[in-house]
C-alpha cells in the first residue's frame, strides 16, 4: 500500500504504541487503522487505559482531502472534539482511518485514545455538532450581554429552574411592575 497523505511513502506493517495492528508511512510517519483492528484488540484489553499525556508533539493535520490507501475513494474530514480544530480523515467504505503523524498522541492527550471507534460514529458527530451549536450560542451571548452578566443570568437561570413555583417567579422577574393590579 501507498501512502496517499504524503504520496511518497510505503505503508508498512506495525502495531502502534506496540499495542494493536495499524500500518506506518515509512516517509510521513503517518499511521493507517482499521477500525476493526481496533476493536478486537480493545475487546481483548477491556482494561486498557491510555493515560492522558500532555506533553505533546507537533501534529500534523492535512488540509485537504485524502484518498483512501485502500479503496482510493476520498475520505470523509471528521471533527473529533470542541476542543480541537483537528480532524480525522475517515475511509467509510473500509472502516479504516488516518492518522497524520502526531494525531494519535494528540487523541491521547484529549482523553479520546480509547474511543478511537467511537468517534468515527454517526452519534459522535451528532452529539459533536450539538456541543459545536452550544459552544456557539454561548459565544453569541457572552458577547451580546458581557461576560458578568451572562454569567449572572446563568446562574439565576439554573436556580429558577430548581424551583416549583418557578413560573411565579418568572412571572414576577419580567412584570413592569409586580406590585400593581393588571388592568
Ligand atoms: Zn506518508
Amino acid at each position: 500500500m501507498h501512502c496517499s497523505a504524503c504520496k511518497r511513502g510505503s505503508l508498512v506493517p506495525t502495531r502502534l504504541d506496540d499495542l494493536f495492528i495499524a500500518h506506518r508511512c515509512n516517509h510521513c510517519g503517518g499511521h493507517w487503522v482499521l477500525i476493526s483492528d481496533f476493536v478486537s484488540w480493545k475487546q481483548a484489553h477491556p482494561e486498557r487505559e491510555f493515560a492522558a499525556i500532555t506533553a505533546l508533539e507537533e501534529s500534523e493535520d492535512s488540509p485537504m482531502a485524502l484518498f483512501c490507501p485502500v479503496s482510493h475513494t476520498l475520505m470523509r474530514k471528521l471533527k473529533i472534539s470542541t476542543d480541537t480544530e483537528h480532524r480525522l480523515d475517515y475511509s467509510a467504505a473500509v472502516g479504516g482511518v488516518w492518522l497524520d503523524k502526531g494525531e494519535w498522541p494528540l487523541l491521547k492527550s484529549l482523553g479520546l485514545a480509547s474511543c478511537l471507534n467511537l468517534l468515527v460514529t454517526e452519534g459522535w458527530q451528532l452529539k459533536l455538532k450539538q456541543s459545536q451549536t452550544e459552544l456557539n450560542f454561548a459565544d453569541h451571548y457572552r458577547s451580546k450581554f458581557g461576560d458578568a452578566n451572562y454569567q449572572e443570568l446563568k446562574r439565576i437561570r439554573a436556580w429558577l429552574a430548581t424551583q416549583p413555583n418557578r413560573a411565579e417567579l418568572r412571572q414576577y422577574l419580567l412584570s413592569d411592575d409586580p406590585y400593581r393590579i393588571k388592568g
